[in-house]
């Protein structure tokens, strides 16, 4: 990360006042109340932390490994389209059990644990190309993703190996946008190591 990205990643890290949300975190994905997709895991059966501590926090930003991973992508794809990107849930959506909310505790910061990150194939960045990535790599920061009516999470649960792909059943079939949620630990969700991306993101041809 050259040192201009540590700096945007460092000031994109600040945490923001908790009724702050700028346009371009806010998660679009998950949908109006009565058919919310919290893009969660429904097979975890330990879905930690209870989302009922978020209502004590006074200040909210993005897991710092996730801030890392955005910036690689847009290095990677400077022109992608970003029309579902978000990180963090709307107020509507903020008592729900969803890594979009800021419910990893940080002293008084919550920490949003989750991103979307836009299919953009025509712009440089294939979503099932990072999808792909991402299991191949096996990165230990993540804790599942959800791409094209599927989610693949790092441990086995639901009958399915680690990393092995399950149907993804929930509202949004998220074939607009690749979900990623990472660790609720400290040295998961704020490692800035670089990720293992593949030198494009364009779409790979199937053979
Ligand atoms: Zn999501």
């Amino acid at each position: 990360m050259s040192d201009q990205e540590a700096a945007k990643l460092n000031a994109e890290a600040a945490p923001h006042p908790r009724d702050e949300i700028p346009a371009s975190e806010l998660a679009r994905a998950i949908g109006p109340e009565a058919d919310a997709d919290l893009h969660g895991d429904p097979d975890d059966p330990d879905p930690t932390p209870s989302a009922t501590e978020a209502s004590t926090m006074t200040a909210w930003r993005v897991a710092k490994a996730l801030l890392a991973l955005r910036i690689q992508v847009d290095a990677l794809a400077p022109r992608r389209n970003k029309a579902s990107d978000g990180t963090i849930g709307d107020r509507r959506h903020e008592s729900s059990a969803s890594d979009h909310n800021p419910w990893v505790r940080d002293g008084a910061t919550g920490v949003v644990t989750a991103m979307d990150i836009t299919h953009s194939p025509d712009l440089g960045c294939d979503a099932g190309t990072l999808a792909a990535a991402f299991r191949e790599q096996r990165d230990p920061r993540i804790k599942y993703i959800i791409w094209n009516r599927r989610i693949a999470n790092s441990s086995a649960v639901g009958g399915a190996p680690a990393w092995g792909w399950r149907r993804y059943t929930g509202a949004n079939p998220h074939d607009h946008h690749i979900h990623i949620s990472v660790k609720p630990e400290p040295a998961s969700y704020d490692s800035q190591t670089a990720w293992a991306l593949p030198a494009s993101l364009k779409t790979v041809p199937v053979s």
